[in-house]
């Protein structure tokens, strides 16, 4: 048995999550669940439990982690999503946040040109450094004169192993998106480490944008891209934008891992949606797909490829929920991707 830890979470999370368990025990390949569902907003605000020692055990006994959604409109506070989703990314150091971005369906595509909507491509978001780390402060607080700062930490370890896997995941080539003309620091060490490691990669086209060029230049030219690698803020901006030029928040998914170790937590990247939150209404099929990249790193390529067989399949046929042109509910939709298997 392989046992994968499961963080159901807040909002749509929990309802995403279980279809996910339903198409992988569908599989028949020996997973079993272990479901942490106290780790949630409601347990925060009972008595303000995030994710304790106990249940870090539990993540890092199994092989791997499946998680819903973090976050919920009545806890105001950033404090809650930190100690759970950064306590997992920093503890387990998860410096990769792996963001695929493939056009579902032809119809999916909100751009106009049929000869450029095929998108497929990568984000590969280095997620331990860069301004999420939270260093910086407010002085002056409450006065007309009141001044916040968020620094901004890029460290040559940090930048370079995360282009160092997107390097050894291209197959033709990576694109590494900076800002380095305006945000000199932080520019000119990935711009270094970029030339550093780029180099022992010469069967790779390597190509170098500035952020707003690349958001540009994924609405415009989306199918010209196959890695793209950048910083966390970016990372954050542009897998949105890559999501929706796919096809949609709903189906996206994604995998923050530790290539070396092979500690990995998967996770659509949408939110909790608090707005249709028990509603039945939640498309399951990025929390699908989340658990698709959880069988590719447990070495199950043939599975994998199948569920997202049945994805592409189930979303061609129309049984899929409204945001993707269906009508069916979150169940429903995922007992159309276990037909679909
Ligand atoms: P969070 O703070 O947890 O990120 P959010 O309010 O930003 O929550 P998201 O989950 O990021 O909400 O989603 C933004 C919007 O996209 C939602 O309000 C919802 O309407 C829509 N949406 C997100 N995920 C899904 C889904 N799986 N199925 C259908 N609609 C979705
Ligand atoms: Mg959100």
């Amino acid at each position: 048995m392989t046992t994968i830890a499961v963080i159901p979470g807040d909002g749509i999370g929990p309802e995403v999550v279980e279809q996910a368990m339903v198409v992988l025990d569908r599989l028949g390949i020996g997973l079993k669940f272990d479901v942490l569902d106290h780790v949630n907003a409601t347990s925060y605000l009972r008595d303000g439990s995030t994710l304790e020692t106990a249940d870090m055990d539990r993540v890092r006994s199994g092989a791997g982690i499946l998680l819903g959604a973090i976050g919920d409109p009545r806890v105001r506070s950033v404090d809650y999503a930190r100690e759970i989703l950064l306590r997992l990314r920093f503890e387990l150091d998860l410096y990769v946040n792996y963001r695929p971005a493939r056009l579902l369906h032809d119809r999916l595509s909100p751009l106009r040109d049929p000869a450029r909507r095929a998108i497929d491509c990568v984000l590969v978001r280095e997620n331990t450094e860069g301004l999420y780390v939270d260093v910086g402060g407010t002085v002056r607080e409450g006065t007309d004169h009141e001044t916040a700062i968020d620094a901004e930490v890029s460290t040559y370890f940090g930048v370079s192993r995360v282009i160092g896997f997107a390097l050894r995941a291209a197959r033709h080539g990576v694109c590494m998106v900076d800002k380095a003309n305006a945000v000199r620091n932080s520019g000119e060490l990935w711009q270094r480490c970029w030339r550093d490691l780029g180099e022992a990669h010469p069967e790779l086209v390597k190509t170098h944008l500035y952020v707003d060029v690349a958001a540009m230049r994924l609405v415009e030219d989306p199918a010209s891209f196959e890695v793209i690698v950048t910083n966390n803020s970016y990372g954050d901006i542009l897998s949105d934008l890559a999501a929706q030029v796919a096809g949609g928040l709903g189906a996206a998914a994604s995998a923050n891992i530790n290539p070396e170790s092979g500690a990995g937590l998967y996770e659509p990247v949408h939110g909790s949606a608090p707005d249709i939150a028990g509603t039945g209404t939640a498309n399951p099929f990025g929390a699908i797909l989340s658990g698709a990249m959880l069988l590719d790193q447990l070495g199950r390529t043939d599975e994998a490829n199948a569920v997202r067989g049945a994805v592409d399949r189930a979303v061609a046929a129309r049984r899929c929920t409204v945001d993707l042109g269906g009508q069916l509910g979150t169940a429903d939709a995922g007992r159309a991707v276990v037909s679909e298997l």
